[in-house]
């Protein structure tokens, strides 16, 4: 079977090459994301591997229907950017890696936390210009604090017991409570609870229709002033221009975010040389509290080694016409 994969980086290349090697499947590279334009490209092409920025609506599920593709593999767990009604309406299959090391996100919110609250980037800086004032280096004892998580899936799960670590109360939201955080003392409470009472707030849960814009000007007016916002996991999830203002009022006291709801035209890519066209990165980028990385929460080797296993076997079980284990349905 011949493989086209979009949005692909050295270290696709990389971990995919190796992997394949025991798969045998033929493997066509395109640095460019999928779109309308770009779908074009494919030619004796049976399958295509995306990532989370391709844009895979109906117009371009047409397209793949009409050049005979059959299956759409995710090299992700989530799956916003696919049209899956669209995908069925036309027979394409639609796979996906749900669960690849939650410690490599779950990690990184950690990362972000503690850059943000004890500024270790700035601390960096300052001693390589030889200046060795601590004023405006102030942090706060994570210990004690309240943290709430919204999604206590894969990732969410391990968070809260990264922060239980830390000595934190953990408040958590999920449509789905999980017993074992429970029995291990996470206190599950009602969305206005967590954005009423937590220090420190993290987002883990999918971005779909009921969790577009989950924190906005109604959930920003209910925090704690100073309140420290995490999101890991998807743009769409946070009203940016909304969020914002909540910084120049000071309700949010540092904004940590790894995910960007326009983070298709600028992540993954070095832009240093370019004129940046979005108005709201850049005010984000002018704030002193706010921490931006370009979604690297999943950038570790074991994540990485996971997600091309996975891939490689949902695709394998596809052409075998073996039960698909990662199939998205409806
Ligand atoms: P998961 O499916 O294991 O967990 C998601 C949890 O969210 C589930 O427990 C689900 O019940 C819950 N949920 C669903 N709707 C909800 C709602 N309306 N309110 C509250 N909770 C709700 O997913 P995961 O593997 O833990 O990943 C979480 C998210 O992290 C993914 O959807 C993806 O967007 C993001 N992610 C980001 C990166 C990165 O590199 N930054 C990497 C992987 C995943």
């Amino acid at each position: 079977m011949k493989i086209a994969f979009f949005s692909t980086q050295l270290y696709d290349k990389k971990f995919f090459d190796e992997h394949n090697a025991s798969f045998g499947f033929t493997i066509e590279y395109y640095e460019t994301s999928l779109n309308e334009k770009t779908v074009n490209l494919l030619q004796d092409v049976q399958a295509v591997c995306v990532f989370v920025n391709d844009k895979v609506n109906r117009l371009v599920i047409e397209q793949l229907a009409l050049k005979g593709i059959k299956i759409i593999a995710l090299r992700c767990a989530g799956f916003n950017n696919v049209d899956v009604q669209a995908a069925a309406d036309h027979g394409l299959v639609v796979v996906r890696v749900p669960a690849y090391s939650p410690h490599a996100v779950a990690e990184h919110a950690v990362a972000m936390i503690m850059t943000l609250n004890r500024k270790t980037h700035k601390a960096y800086n300052r001693v390589r210009e030889q200046n060795f004032s601590l004023n405006g280096l102030l942090g706060f004892d994570l210990f004690g604090k309240t943290v709430g998580v919204i999604g206590t899936g894969n990732i969410g799960q391990v968070f809260c017991s990264i922060m239980k670590g830390f000595g934190c109360s953990v408040l958590a939201y999920d449509v789905y409570p999980n017993d074992h955080l429970i029995h291990t003392g996470v206190q599950y409470v009602t969305l206005t609870e967590i954005f009423e009472r937590a220090d420190i707030i993290s987002l883990h849960c999918p971005l779909n229709e009921q969790t577009r814009y989950l924190i906005n000007d109604d959930s920003i007016q209910r925090m704690k002033k100073g309140v420290m916002l995490i999101n890991t996991s998807r743009g769409g999830l946070i009203d940016t221009r909304t969020v914002i203002n909540g910084l120049k009022t000071g309700v949010i006291g540092s904004l940590g975010i790894d995910v960007y709801e326009q983070e298709e035209k600028l992540f993954f890519r070095d832009l240093s040389e370019k004129i940046i066209k979005d108005d709201i990165i850049s005010r984000l980028g002018s704030f002193p509290n706010v921490l931006i990385t370009a979604h690297q929460g999943f950038f570790t080797h074991e994540a990485l080694t996971q997600i091309a296993g996975t891939t490689l076997s949902n695709l394998k079980a596809f052409t075998n016409s073996e039960v698909l284990i990662n199939e998205v349905k409806i």
